[in-house]
């Protein structure tokens, strides 16, 4: 092969960032590398293996499905080849270097956010963990649809491609790595019978490794070389009678040390789920976590099942200890979980999108099915009835698998704070489940102090007479809290729940009841709060006086509320802005302002419908509604009105519309307050041109103006 035909190609910045990283990095778990492309060449050999189903022709090239282990003292290099699907000379191009993946910057990013290197195969850049231990790496492919091809590499920003004449095998790959110098443990065959049985104890296909045998064998004479058979006949006679016998034979035979060699299979390839549960220790289930995984930590949490009847099949799903760094990532991403499906011990496919729904995609693990079809195609699979029976318990195993965690409490906290989202996920996709994942879910209320509650526990505190289960939305914690919704509730004593999470929001929507009491937003229309005899008396007297300020406010405030009315929500507070019980709360109208590329048509019709509630027996309330039956005119009472609003926007939840205009109502406050006049030339008056006109006195207020200039 000419240097002519060799290629050279740049790594994508991104890759080679992080190729300098991995060279760089002082870190000395480097024995993960193994682990990385054993993983790697599993997956191949799975690929292949699923393509053998629908076309049985694709093995041909090499019906044996293994990985093999080689290492070569006199060269220094460490070989791992695989029978696997191979890549041709476009894949080596682009999965080898020139395309880089989302999981290449995030990866580099959880790296100095103080991540370990062990990660990497999280991320999908495993391969590049070669360069831990290699300075070269030798990457030879042969796919069934092209030629043998050869990828090289000493990282340093380039690799070459070139045609490979004779790679020694028909399909699949083999990557060579030109050992660093102080690398050669990865020659030993100790240490690398020690990596497979840590890292890749699971792997689905036998790992073979090269090893040498020495066996002491003993030879006749007569089978030893005829020199030395000469030797012996000059050795003196034994003299001894009694042991001639034996001293006859031990000049006739000799030890020799023989050498040979074998591919010795290391790993147990009797699947971890075939297993009792009970045999299965701790340790094992830990070990088959992090190879279906790639996590570098191990579970939280196992479920190991069997289901029988008219409908066979074996699980074991695991919990992880984080979310994957790319849980929720866009949303425009097809939906994926990691669940391996099996049929009769045979891999058929990763990512089986229907096996689990959206909520669960964190969870992680294998099925085995003894009924679904072993050519079963994505496609297919979607209306396959076996399938859905499957999720069905599968999903009800992994509410139990959570259900175990509460028992433990700190367990249960790491959990939730992983995942709760996708429990309110959950909460908003699975009505047959909703139920159950309530019972899971935790919040702050105003009488959980530090912890969260749970809604059982809520309930357990709840007294008859309270009508239901109280909650607000909202940004955080902070702004709940002192919110003036809760007012009337606490000094019922009634737990209000904090919902301060964006999909809350949603989650809330579906959940409506729990243990058949109804969920009630504090800040939604309708709020009705029980008084004794004396409160409502007081309140209905001071209620009907102020009939005649709604209907000026709601004049005066015109299409910004839809109406105007008295409530018993408040305490201390003047007014607030309710929502429409089926609208959109505060909280969700600023959730969704905050999703810039939404289709502005929908919030416009669900964007918030306000009623303004008034307390009728606060003291603003009570002068307002004074000076306003003195003069129906009076032009602060208008103001004053419109402050109202504004404030009320603004410890209701809401953003401002026009904070210019509010500024300028409060300016004009603080002038009065330090009895400032408009009128007068005290220079200030520049700074007036920039305000808008208050209401009503936009004439007035520009003639004064020209006065003074
Ligand atoms: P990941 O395996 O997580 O996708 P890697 O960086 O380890 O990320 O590998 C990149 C890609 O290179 C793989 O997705 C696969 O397409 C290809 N690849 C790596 N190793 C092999 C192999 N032994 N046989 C076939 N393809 C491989």
């Amino acid at each position: 092969m000419s240097a002519a035909d060799t290629e050279s190609y740049a790594f994508s910045a991104d890759i080679n960032q992080l190729l300098s990283l991995i060279i760089n990095t002082f870190y000395s778990n480097k024995e993960i590398f193994l682990r990385e492309l054993i993983s790697n060449a599993s997956d191949a050999l799975d690929k292949i293996r699923y393509q053998s189903l629908t076309d049985s022709s694709v093995l041909d090239t090499e019906p044996e499905l293994q990985i093999k282990l080689t290492a070569d003292k006199a060269n220094n290099t460490l070989t791992i080849e695989d029978s696997g699907i191979g890549m041709t000379k476009v894949d080596l191009v682009n999965n080898l270097g020139t395309i880089a993946k989302s999981g290449t910057k995030a990866f580099m990013e959880a790296l100095s956010a103080g991540a370990d290197i062990s990660m990497i195969g999280q991320f999908g850049v495993g391969f590049y963990s070669a360069y831990l231990v290699a300075d070269k790496v030798e990457v030879t492919s042969k796919h069934n649809d092209d030629d043998a091809h050869v990828w090289s590499s000493e990282a340093g920003g380039s690799f070459t491609v070139v045609k490979a004449e004779d790679p020694g095998f028909n399909r699949g790959t083999r990557i060579v790595l030109h050992l660093k110098e102080d690398m050669s443990e990865y020659l030993e065959e100790k240490r690398v019978k020690e990596l497979v049985k840590k890292h890749s104890e699971f792997i689905g296909f036998p790992i073979k490794l090269y090893t040498e045998k020495t066996t002491e064998k003993e030879v006749t004479d007569d089978e030893d070389d005829d020199e030395e058979d000469a030797d012996d006949d000059d050795k003196p006679k034994v003299e001894e009678v009694d042991d001639e016998e034996d001293a006859k034979k031990e000049k006739k035979t000799k030890k020799i040390k023989e050498v040979s060699h074998e591919w010795e299979h290391l790993n147990n390839t009797k699947p971890i789920w075939m297993r009792k549960p009970d045999d299965v220790s701790q340790d094992e289930y830990v070990a088959f976590y992090k190879s279906v995984s790639n996590d570098w930590e191990e579970h939280a949490a196992v479920k190991h099942f069997s289901v029988e009847g008219q409908l066979e099949f074996r699980a074991i799903l695991f919990t992880p200890k984080r979310a994957p760094f790319d849980m929720f990532d866009g949303g425009s991403k097809k939906k994926h979980n990691h669940i391996k499906l099996y049929v009769r011990r045979v891999f058929i496919m990763d990512n089986c999108e229907d096996i689990l729904p959206e909520w669960l995609q964190f969870v992680r693990g294998i099925v085995d099915s003894e009924d679904l079809p072993l050519n079963i195609s994505r496609e297919t699979l979607q209306q396959n009835k076996i399938l859905r029976v499957i999720k069905k318990n599968l999903v009800k195993k992994c509410i139990e698998m959570f259900n175990d965690l509460t028992e433990n409490e700190d367990a249960y906290k790491k959990f939730y704070e992983a995942f709760s989202k996708n429990l309110k996920l959950g909460i908003h996709e699975d009505s047959t489940n909703r139920a159950k994942i309530a019972k899971l879910l935790r919040y702050h209320s105003t009488k959980s102090g530090e912890e969260m509650t749970s809604l059982d526990d809520y309930v357990g505190r709840m007294d008859d007479k309270q009508p239901g289960i109280y909650y607000v939305t909202g940004e955080s914690k902070r702004a709940v809290e002192t919110s003036p919704f809760l007012e009337r509730l606490k000094k019922k004593g009634y737990e209000v729940l904090f919902m301060v999470d964006p999909i809350d929001e949603y989650a809330v929507q579906q959940l409506k009841e729990f243990e058949g009491k109804k969920l009630i937003s504090a800040t939604k229309e309708g709020l009705e709060i029980e008084e004794d005899e004396d409160e409502k008396k007081a309140f209905e007297e001071a209620k009907t006086k102020a009939e005649s300020l709604c209907k000026l406010m709601k004049e005066v405030l015109d299409d910004k509320v839809e109406k105007v009315v008295v409530s018993s929500r408040l305490a201390d507070s003047p007014c607030v802005l309710v929502t429409g019980e089926y609208g959109w709360t505060a909280n969700m109208e600023r959730i969704m302002k905050a999703q810039a590329l939404r289709d502005a048509t929908q919030s416009s019709y669900m964007s918030s419908k306000k009623t303004m509630e008034i307390n009728p027996q606060n003291s603003i309330i009570v002068a307002l509604r004074e000076k306003a039956e003195a003069d129906q005119s009076d032009k602060t009472v208008k103001d004053l009105i419109w402050l109202l609003y504004d404030t009320s926007l603004l410890t209701s939840g809401f953003s401002l519309d026009e904070p210019a205009t509010f500024a300028s109502r409060i300016h004009r406050l603080v002038k009065l307050g330090l009895s400032i006049d408009d009128d007068g030339a005290d220079g200030d008056d520049d700074e007036m041109d920039d305000l808008p006109p208050l209401d009503g006195d936009d004439e007035n207020e520009e003639s004064a103006m020209e006065q003074v200039d």
